[in-house]
């Protein structure tokens, strides 16, 4: 089969979250089962420009209508890590992919519309025929919608559209505007409710339920999500769409790139080990000691690596630090803020902490040092109010660091209590899990943790082993994800 990924990020060239692990790590996957996989990806000045290979002009004077006249666009390709990818770079004043940053700009809904735009007069100019165009997020939500309303007509008559969410709570809204810059136009017939309006903002036009509404299958990124987005809260108002197109709409969980995320060849930390050679994990708990300054203990080392947001469960972010101390134990912290308020609050306790030797934040982005915490820490706290999928959980049970999560999305599809899961055997239980939202109910989950690793060593050795034994491959989302190719294929 031939497969175009369209996306707003493939990790490592350009990653904010998850969906740039997901891009690269599905594509990798189809590849190694002999499927031919493209990526197209907007061209932003902020990419690891490191990390592509022969990156050189593929398509000249792309002409992509956009109003009543016109931007063109070279298309460049390089290799990301064995995977091809298209890079689009739009010549206007507009200017959409130069701004140092891949979102947050005030006219991100009309920078991604563009690219969604462009990305399909790129497959159609250049006279690509794939069988399947796969996009994700709010951001490709409008390449399905343009697909059956416009480029069906003019050369993509055969394509089918498989459309992955990753996050419900950003959905991309506009005006009408978004029309008339695109083509649609015809404000009226996308404002009816059966296809653009918001569910719930008569003025506004939501592209990923547009991204619902006319692609041939929907997928959300774990089970458990897929089941709280339609019925609960976390659709963030979508729920009744995804009622009405039920029939088209699933939850497959991510997997890890264990090419990446694999400690037995990690380039990035200085020991490898597996799970035979456990306690060569140690070593690396050593070696971040001494890279983040942090004293030699005789005392477990706990750790969060992710967005500090609300979804996130940032107060309770907050109060595992606090909650470490208390209990002795070390703290390492890895995350990045894009909300002003919370960036100032966690580099207020990084000032705060700053000569505390059992503590160590680290605010921004670093892929590198990820990997070592990764391999150094003995348990990684994941306390999200909702968590799609949640990858980190997932890296962690590979490095044998055991997750305590929250149990919600894609962690309680994840995870499962050392001590009370009702439906896994013990042998194949592999953290902590808690189900509220207040500190009690982590410093409970923390508290066993902690007394476990302290108490009975063995049995901790024994958990982490169970974690790394999980096979959360792409394997199984790979063969999933070709079904619904499959099935959508011969629609
Ligand atoms: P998200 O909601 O952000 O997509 P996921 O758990 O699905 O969360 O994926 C997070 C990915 O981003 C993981 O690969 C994690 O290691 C990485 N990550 C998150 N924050 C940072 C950071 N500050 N530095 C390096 N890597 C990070």
């Amino acid at each position: 089969m031939y497969i175009v990924q369209v996306a707003s990020e493939c990790a490592p060239v350009i990653k904010a979250g998850g969906l740039g692990d997901v891009v690269y790590g599905l594509s990798r996957e189809l590849e190694i089962r002999g499927h031919t996989v493209e990526i197209v990806l907007p061209k932003y000045d902020c990419m690891r420009y490191d990390q592509i290979w022969g990156l050189h002009e593929a398509y000249r004077d792309l002409r992509v209508p956009w109003y009543d006249a016109a931007i063109y666009c070279t298309v460049f390709c390089g290799w990301v890590h064995g995977r091809q990818c298209f890079f689009i770079e739009p010549h206007s004043q507009d200017n959409f992919f130069n701004r140092g940053c891949v979102y947050g700009a005030h006219d991100d809904y009309m920078r991604f519309a563009f690219f969604s735009k462009a990305a399909l007069e790129f497959l159609q100019q250049s006279s690509k025929k794939p069988d399947i165009i796969h996009c994700h997020d709010w951001q490709t939500g409008l390449i399905p919608v343009l697909l059956y309303e416009i480029y069906k007509h003019h050369g993509l008559a055969y394509q089918r559209v498989c459309y992955t969410i990753h996050n419900f709570k950003h959905q991309g809204m506009s005006g009408a505007d978004v029309l008339a810059a695109t083509g649609l136009n015809n404000p009226e017939y996308y404002f009816e409710y059966s296809r653009m309006r918001d569910n719930f903002n008569p003025f506004a036009l939501n592209f990923m339920k547009g991204g619902i509404v006319y692609s041939n299958f929907v997928t959300t990124v774990s089970p458990n999500h897929a089941w709280e987005a339609h019925y609960g809260e976390f659709g963030y108002g979508l729920g009744h769409t995804l009622e009405l197109h039920q029939n088209k709409f699933g939850g497959i969980l991510n997997g890890i790139d264990y090419d990446v995320w694999n400690p037995e060849v990690d380039r990035y930390i200085p020991y490898n080990y597996s799970q035979d050679k456990i306690d060569d994990k140690q070593k690396n708990k050593k070696a971040l000691r001494e890279r983040l300054l942090l004293r030699d203990s005789k005392h477990p080392l706990i750790c969060f690596i992710g967005r500090l947001d609300d979804q996130k469960g940032v107060h309770l972010v907050h109060h595992a630090i606090y909650y470490a101390m208390q209990r002795s134990a070390q703290f390492v912290l890895l995350g990045s803020a894009t909300e002003a308020g919370i960036n100032q609050w966690f580099w207020h306790e990084k000032d705060f902490l700053n000569d505390n030797p059992d503590v160590h934040l680290e605010l921004g982005f670093n892929e590198e040092l990820s990997h070592l915490i990764y391999a150094g820490a003995d348990l990684i706290i994941v306390p999200s109010n909702y968590e799609p999928c949640g990858l980190t959980q997932m890296i962690g049970l590979r490095y044998g660091t055991i997750p305590i999560v929250r149990c919600v999305g894609g962690l309680a599809n994840t995870v499962f209590d050392r001590d009370h899961d009702q439906t896994h055997l013990p042998k194949e239980r592999n953290g902590y899990v808690f189900y509220q939202t207040d500190q009690q109910a982590l410093e409970s989950a923390m508290d066993r943790a902690i007394g476990l690793w302290h108490s009975y060593p063995q049995e901790f050795r024994l958990l982490m082993k169970q974690g790394m034994a999980y096979d959360y491959s792409w394997k199984n989302p790979g063969t999933d994800y070709l079904k619904i190719y499959e099935f959508v294929r011969h629609k």
